[in-house]
């Protein structure tokens, strides 16, 4: 991973909908020894946005985990809660530059249309021509060919107009969406460089565009590989993934290294987190991030099972 921008500034962006599992500690992990790596800052922002399936509790879980773990972030932590008014101007510049247009379809109503990679619907331009009693409000995407190059995934290319069509910024229950919160901080932050989970490759390009829109900066972006289950789903609250065991971080930050190629000595899980640190300054190869198995479940994508006994797991749980 080249650096291109400097100076070098990154983030981890959790959501704490549940406590932190494997893939969000990979992408702290990947995040946080990049920026190290180019001698830059890392911030930490909650992405508690979307209110709802966010909870305090497991925003402070989430804190207290990565400190156990030995992660140190640069300033303040970025709360999306607290946000809402820089999310607000950003939508009111585009309304003002005719980017954004009301929209009044009900998820029923879009049931019948295309779906994206992503499993959302792609937005078929309904109230494009306006609406009398708008709920959301989306994005308008022309015919946009988004492409990128992914430091680890390589040349992404994308026709946003087919693949996922108007987005919305503005979801009907007046929460600001994600991509909107994401490019709207990442921008302010000044991040140069977005590492963090496969899982979001699809979203890039959404938020590329709405850079554009917004004539903001486009960081540079590495996407590393997701961490499933051993049914092949993706980590989440939705897979009933496990929370990382606070009472070993050292195996757990062993566990994350590994699982990005790293190749850490197998004593070293048993070493303190300190030691840990040190060892993947001094070793860390960016080059050595798998960028994944196309498909999910690939064996070296399987989290480790941190309630699995000891004797199965071998490595980092024998100390
Ligand atoms: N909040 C997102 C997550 O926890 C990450 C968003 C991002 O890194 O852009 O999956």
């Amino acid at each position: 991973m080249n650096a291109t921008t400097f100076p070098y500034r990154g983030r981890f962006a959790p959501s704490p909908t549940g406590p932190l599992h494997f893939g969000s500690l990979v992408a702290a992990t990947g995040s946080f020894l990049e920026a190290r790596a180019h001698s830059g800052e890392w911030h930490l922002r909650m992405e508690d946005v979307d209110a709802p399936r966010c909870s305090a509790a497991a925003a402070t879980e989430i804190l207290h985990l990565l400190e156990a773990c030995g992660f140190a972030w640069d300033g303040e932590v970025i709360w999306q809660s607290r946000r809402e008014q820089a999310y607000a101007a950003a939508l009111e510049r585009l309304k003002a530059a005719g980017r954004v247009f009301p929209c009044a379809c009900t998820r029923r109503e879009l049931a019948d249309s295309a779906i994206a990679p992503d499993g959302a619907a792609i937005y078929p331009g309904t109230c494009r021509a306006g609406h009398a009693a708008p709920r959301a409000w989306r994005l308008r995407v022309d015919d946009a060919r988004i492409s990128f190059d992914d430091a680890i995934q390589g040349p992404v290319v994308s026709n946003l107009a087919s693949e996922v069509g108007d987005f919305i910024l503005r979801r009907a229950d007046g929460l600001f969406a994600y991509q909107l919160a994401v490019v709207v901080d990442d921008a302010e932050a000044g991040i140069s460089h977005v590492v963090r989970g496969a899982d979001l490759l699809s979203s890039t390009s959404r938020q590329i565009y709405l850079q554009q829109c917004l004539g903001v900066a486009t960081p540079a972006y590495a996407h590393l590989p997701v961490a499933v289950n051993a049914a092949g789903e993706k980590l989440s609250k939705q897979t009933r993934a496990q929370a990382v065991d606070i009472s070993r971080p050292a195996a757990a930050l062993h566990a994350a290294l590994e699982f990005l190629g790293q190749q850490p000595p197998p004593g070293l899980a048993c070493a303190t987190v300190r030691e840990i640190w040190v060892w993947a300054g001094e070793n860390w190869q960016p080059g050595r991030v798998p960028p994944g198995p196309a498909l999910p479940g690939g064996e070296r994508n399987l989290a480790p099972e941190w309630d699995n006994p000891p004797d199965r797991r071998g490595g980092p749980d024998d100390c």
